[in-house]
């Protein structure tokens, strides 16, 4: 018999399959059980169509069977079936699925869910397996056809008997090595227990023989040992299932085997509405966010069931944008069957039940914030930026629901506080909630703005996703604080006597200040003596709405709104170069000119923002020092 080669691409994806795609190897019984349990479906959903074909349940199973001494597992399914051509396409060209196909043809109904779709999983099978023999007899053939293949090295098919419809899958369990052992891919309750973990809710029997020891007619207390079927699977949906039954490792389960992602969910909630609405969910907080979420392409959505029926797999109206980050389903029988998507939109209970699952997920972020926080600040670390937009937009209509979920990071307790921890430990004499914008935690730690405030002791909430000031100006306020920038205008602190002071000397440099502002007209609105440095001897800061940090921002919008802050350069009169700008002033005018160039752009540096002409910059530089 001539061998058959894997096609190129199909021999490398099969030994990078084998290596590494997987890190457990039980995986492969998932893997092939899925596959029978979509064959399963795929007569299901051919008895839809031909009144030659009925379906009754109770005639389809798949089933285990161990031949320790041969090394062989057997899993054999009452499915569809392959033709030659379907062994040779699926099973001879790796990721390709057939079943893939099927599902683009056939939209899901009534629950029976195509599983495959990566046209991988079979080759799992090669992780425990030597040699693999997959013998099926395709609905409506006489025929039956054996592929089998050693891995890599090619395949070969021939013509085979097999008296019933279905497919049989024979693994050759590989020997052990120095370091692996597969024995246990022979062991009974080994099998049982990867079935329980991934294939618990799999719609059809999975069976499986089992030794069971009944007592010997006629001698007391002896035994006989006796193979019986038994079924492994539950096959009851974890959905309708107590919650008091299920630990956290069956709800990791699902996410998994639901493919909603390949994290580990930080929180699920297990719904069971018995109110106006009735339903059932289970909804997932992932870990990480998947690698479209921050894109267009990303579609949010919740499977929907109708009783148990699959009806939608990602239902939009079930979530609200800020919330698109949830996973999960909803199993409703209040919605009737032949709902039609359109019609999806206006149905009342669907409506109700979308308001029911926000107010849980709420519920749910904010027992996670308050009793778990380092599960929180992961979740607010992946998903924190989703719930700022979702304070902004919509004219921040969201705002009153999302503003106790946000955390910022806090110049005193140096990790993220939420706006009520940091109202409830403001100062009697603090009158606004400080924050200060920057690329970087360290950079805005270092930004000279922040010296007066945080000279104060007042606590400063650090912003460094693009996002952060725009949702503050939605939320103007928090518990009736304002928000206020380190950078603007006016601080709401108190002058003390010095500063007093200092304003009534500055009055007198008014002339120098004119100067300065002149030299840098176009570039900066105003030149004066700041209330905030202490130890620098310049900054920028802003008047108006639109600060420094808006305008780097939405310069970069792809539709340039070309928005500017107005910029104040504020002095440092008590620095020492401020009584170089005065000596300059009065008997050097183009030594002012040049020390106004520098600072001017030395507060730019400070600022990060881009100075128009490094070159002349540096020559200034070589200019002082000569
Ligand atoms: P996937 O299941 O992701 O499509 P697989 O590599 O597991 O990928 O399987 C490839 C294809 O082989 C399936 O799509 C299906 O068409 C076919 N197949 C695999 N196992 C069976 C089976 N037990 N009965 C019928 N067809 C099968």
């Amino acid at each position: 018999m001539e061998k058959k080669q894997f096609q190129a691409e199909s021999k490398r994806l099969l030994e990078m399959m084998i290596n590494s795609i997987y890190t457990q190897k039980e995986i492969f019984l998932r893997e092939l059980i899925s596959n029978s349990s979509d064959a399963i479906d795929k007569i299901y959903y051919r008895a839809l169509t031909d009144d030659q074909l009925s379906f009754d349940p109770a005639d389809y199973y798949i089933k285990l069977s161990i031949d320790k001494e041969g090394r062989k597992l057997t899993l054999t399914d009452t499915g569809i079936g392959m033709t030659r051509e379907e062994l040779e396409n699926n099973l001879g060209v790796i990721a390709k699925s057939g079943s893939l196909a099927f599902k683009k043809e056939n939209e899901a109904k009534d629950g029976h869910d195509i599983i495959g779709q990566f046209g991988v999983g079979f080759y799992s099978a090669f992780m425990v397996a030597d040699r693999v023999t997959v013998t099926s007899r395709a609905l409506g053939e006489e025929l039956a056809y054996r592929w089998e293949s050693e891995g890599a090295e090619g395949y070969i098919i021939e013509p085979a008997e097999k008296a019933e419809v279905g497919t049989e899958i024979v693994l050759h369990i590989k020997n052990n090595t120095e370091d692996d052992s597969y024995d246990e891919f022979l062991e009974e309750y080994r099998l049982r227990s990867i079935v329980k973990k991934y294939s618990d809710f799999i719609r059809y029997p999975i069976k499986m023989d089992a030794v069971v020891r009944v007592p010997k007619e006629g001698a007391e207390g002896e035994f006989d040992e006796k193979i019986e079927e038994e079924q492994v699977n539950s096959m009851v949906p974890i959905w309708r299932k107590n919650k008091s039954e299920l630990t956290d490792a069956d709800y990791e389960n699902f996410y998994a085997e639901k493919h909603y992602g390949f994290d580990k969910p930080l929180a699920h909630v297990h719904i069971n509405a018995d109110g106006a609405v009735v339903y059932r969910s289970i909804l997932f907080i992932p870990e990480t966010p998947p690698y479209d979420f921050y894109s267009r392409e990303y579609e949010k959505g919740l499977e929907l069931y109708a009783n148990g029926v699959l009806i939608m797999n990602k239902c939009a109206d079930l979530l609200p944008d800020y919330f698109s980050f949830v996973k999960g389903m909803v199993d409703s029988e209040s919605l009737s069957l032949n709902i039609s998507r359109e019609m999806l939109q206006h149905d009342r209970q669907l409506k109700l039940i979308a308001k029911n699952i926000e107010n849980k997920i709420k519920s749910q972020l904010k027992s996670l914030q308050k009793d778990d926080r380092e599960k929180y600040e992961k979740f607010f670390e992946a998903f924190g930026r989703q719930l700022k937009y979702g304070v902004y937009s919509d004219y921040g209509m969201h705002k009153d629901a999302l503003q106790d979920l946000l955390m910022f990071y806090s110049s005193t307790e140096k990790k993220l506080v939420t706006l009520d921890e940091y109202v409830s430990r403001m100062p009697e004499d603090q009158k606004y909630i400080y924050y200060a914008t920057g690329a970087t935690y360290a950079r805005i730690e270092k930004l000279p703005q922040t010296e007066m405030v945080a000279d104060k002791g007042y606590e400063i909430l650090y912003f460094i996703d693009d996002i952060d000031e725009f949702a503050v100006k939605m939320l103007l306020s928090y518990k009736e604080k304002e928000f206020r920038s380190v950078s603007s205008g006016d601080l709401g602190i108190e002058p003390d006597e010095q500063e007093k002071q200092d304003e009534a000397e500055a009055a007198g440099d008014q002339e120098l200040f004119d100067y300065m502002k002149e030299r840098l007209a176009g570039k900066v609105a105003s030149v004066r003596a700041s209330k905030r440095l202490r130890s620098h001897p310049v900054c920028l800061s802003s008047e108006g709405e639109v600060s420094i940090e808006m305008e780097k921002i939405l310069s970069m919008m792809p539709d340039n709104p070309n928005v500017k802050a107005q910029k104040v350069l504020e002095v440092n009169v008590h620095h020492d170069v401020f009584a170089s700008l005065k000596s300059s002033f009065e008997g050097d005018k183009e030594k002012l000119d040049l020390y106004t160039d520098l600072l001017y752009n030395q507060a730019l540096l400070i600022e990060g923002l881009p100075i128009e002409d490094p070159v002349e910059f540096t020559n200034m530089m070589c200019k002082v020092m000569v």
